[in-house]
């Protein structure tokens, strides 16, 4: 058992070790922390959704007729009629024509990619900068990984080119909005590319679900894609402020994963409340698109103002918003003080990011008023000032 004292050792030595903060209060634009109210810049409540009054009301009122827990995996007794309900809704809200709900967006990844491309003919082309649930995913089928350049098409044309005459099934998997950069995947040229070269197309949208496209509705309704992408991935632990994972697609494609993926037949169904939640949130989304609206202006305005003040914030295009700093030890103490300044803004690191790429990712969210930005922006730019991170 020595060895993880020593990696431990290691991990605090290299400023890779973080503290882990608890909240006391719920998940929100301002939360509780050690005793202290501060401006919370990194969850990805994106619509602020987590601590929503008809959210919480919708759980209560479900609990009362559905209980909790779902008692089994779906194929077996833990398919209830909230599932149901909530797929249908999923697959209409996306303009798919089936979807199916997993116990998150994690599962989501495990549940489509070694199912579609299993074999050790497969071949499965993966962005460098895909997320860790899509690299284990990956690892979980025999397949060929061919990992492509960061959103480069040269690159991936190449690939494909080398690998026209291979047996097996080919799978195209990226992430949608990029987590820790915040650009956006080129989808229409990769569906492009993929079509010529007969490969099946599969988007991870946990960050542009009830963030890009109309509403909210994600990536493939951003760029108009209706069905020209095979799988849409997504979660329901961000923009919908729940918990959950969801692939849409065919009606061929779902009634497969129903009888294949293995977090399908093999992990129980996601709980009563849940569902519930998600079927509320997404009841808020079909509304009206002011939440959206909101988060798009705030994010425009902190990266703008961030920007200016000659913070590096990278290739963003979305509301995430990367204060690239370099050296992990570097980003960890300007999150430390600017904890200490009331603003709540945690420090990523390897392996998260590149080594040398070490950063805070300020998350905005519909959630936070203009005051919040306000405060948000001046104290980035004291602490960042006095510890030279921006002149
Ligand atoms: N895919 C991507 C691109 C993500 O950013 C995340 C969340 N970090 C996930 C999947 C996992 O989602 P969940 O938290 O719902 O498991």
């Amino acid at each position: 058992m020595s060895f993880m004292a020593r990696e431990i050792e290691a991990m605090k030595e290299a400023g890779l070790y973080g503290t882990i903060r608890t909240l006391d209060s719920p998940q929100g634009a301002w939360v509780s922390i050690e005793g202290r109210n501060v401006l919370n810049l990194c969850s990805n409540n994106y619509l602020g959704l987590c601590n929503h009054p008809r959210l919480a009301e919708k759980v209560k009122d479900d609990v009362d007729v559905w209980g909790v827990g779902p008692g089994a995996v779906r194929t077996i007794a833990g398919t209830l009629r909230p599932h149901v309900e909530l797929e249908r809704r999923l697959a209409s809200f996306k303009g798919a024509e089936a979807a199916i709900l997993v116990q998150s967006g994690f599962c989501a990844n495990l549940a489509v990619i070694p199912t579609l491309v299993p074999g050790e003919e497969d071949l499965i082309y993966s962005d460098a900068l895909n997320h860790a649930s899509i690299i284990d995913a990956c690892r979980l089928s025999k397949a060929r990984v061919i990992r492509y350049e960061h959103s480069d098409m040269d690159d991936l044309r190449r690939k494909l080119e080398e690998t026209r005459g291979a047996r097996g099934r080919k799978l195209l998997i990226t992430d949608g909005v990029f987590s820790m950069d915040g650009d956006i995947a080129r989808l229409p040229e990769i569906v492009r590319l993929c079509r010529d070269f007969d490969v099946m197309t599969a988007v991870d949208d946990a960050h542009g679900e009830g963030v890009l496209g109309r509403g909210g509705r994600g990536i493939v309704d951003h760029f108009d894609l209706h069905g020209q992408v095979d799988v849409e991935i997504g979660t329901l632990s961000k923009a919908f402020g729940v918990m959950g994972g969801v692939a849409a697609g065919s009606a061929t494609l779902v009634d497969y994963l129903r009888h294949k993926a293995r977090p399908n037949l093999f992990s129980s169904a996601l709980t009563l409340p849940d569902v519930a939640a998600n079927l509320a949130a997404l009841d808020i989304l079909e509304e009206d698109d002011r939440l959206v609206r909101r988060l798009w202006q705030n994010g425009n305005r902190l990266k703008g103002e961030l920007k200016e003040l000659g913070f590096d914030t990278g290739r963003s295009e979305t509301p995430i918003t990367p204060l690239i700093i370099g050296e992990a030890a570097d980003a960890k103490r300007f999150s430390a003080e600017l904890f200490e300044a009331g603003l709540f803004a945690t420090a990523i690191a390897f392996p998260t990011v590149p080594r040398g790429t070490a950063r805070i990712r300020a998350m905005i969210s519909a959630a936070h008023s203009d005051d919040d930005l306000r405060f948000a922006v001046e104290t980035f730019a004291a602490v960042g000032r006095r510890l030279g991170i921006i002149r």
